[in-house]
């Protein structure tokens, strides 16, 4: 045990002192650090096991019922069609977890390339099938340099909750304007459900989903906007979003042009 007098408010890291020699700041700050990140590790295994638990007690529930003989075509459609649902949201957190875990890890790094930034928007805008969705790209627009398919998987993940969290027919608009010699900025605007002010400083964190009864009914992983940020972080550029609850929501990211300096 040391012999090192606690200070007040250290007592917990100085009496832990094994070696018998004065902590530093910076040994404390290390320390303070790694208790931090085991906190974090423990909350995100917490997290992922609730995500986990869910769609597998539904996953249950279902397969058991399929085996009665007793079930109408009608149900047997009906419990075959949950099942489907959930699988398909496992492996969207599957695909979402092991997306998050490369980009955390360095593993996933970004190829820039110099592209056309308007081609991809209509690229992925074409995925959707969605006549809702309208792109206005401002004309001269440079190209953009960044990872295309990292680039695409932002869009994609935009414009899905702008489409989940909006009632059906309500337009959408995709933009694009340069905001100075080597920025551009891309947004999604939609005129959906909006997020309550309260929930908004906590949009990004992983597993995170607003709790409100205008969206109880809408499924998600609570990844999306976290693996954008991401994303958009692997390109050297930021990501935002302004909100009105019940009015909507623009969504934006930064982009850096071709010839920037
Ligand atoms: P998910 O959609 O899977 O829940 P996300 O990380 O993509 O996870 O989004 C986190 C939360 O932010 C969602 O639960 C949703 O309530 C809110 N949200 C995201 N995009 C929008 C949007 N365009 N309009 C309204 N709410 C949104």
């Amino acid at each position: 045990m040391s012999d090192v007098p606690a200070m007040p408010g250290e007592a917990a890291f100085l009496t832990h002192n094994t070696l018998d020699v004065p902590l530093t700041q910076a040994v404390l700050d290390d320390k303070k650090m790694l208790q931090q990140q085991v906190e974090d590790q423990t909350q995100f295994i917490h997290l992922l096991l609730h995500q986990l638990a869910t769609p597998l007690t539904s996953l249950h529930g279902s397969v058991y019922l399929l085996g009665e003989d007793s079930l109408s075509h009608d149900q047997r459609r009906e419990f075959l069609d949950l099942v489907q649902q959930q699988v398909e949201h496992l492996q969207e957190l599957l695909q979402s977890l092991v997306a998050l875990q490369d980009l955390e890890a360095g593993m996933l790094e970004a190829r820039p390339i110099a592209f056309c930034l308007s081609s991809l928007v209509e690229e992925v805008m074409g995925k959707f099938h969605s006549p809702e969705l309208t792109y206005s790209g401002q004309p001269d627009l440079p190209d953009v340099w960044g990872d295309r398919w990292q680039v695409s998987q932002i869009l994609v993940n935009l414009l899905s909750n702008a489409i989940k969290y909006s009632p059906t027919d309500a337009a959408i608009a995709i933009g694009a304007t340069r905001q100075s010699e080597n920025i551009v900025e891309v947004w999604v605007h939609d005129r959906g459900l909006g997020i309550p002010a309260d929930a908004q400083g906590r949009l990004f964190e992983r597993f995170y989903r607003v709790r409100h009864h205008d969206r109880a009914n809408i499924s998600g992983t609570g990844l999306g906007l976290s693996l954008c940020k991401l994303l958009v972080e692997n390109q050297g550029g930021h990501i935002g979003f302004e909100s009105v609850h019940g009015a909507g929501s623009r969504f934006y990211f930064t982009l850096l042009t071709a010839q920037h300096s």
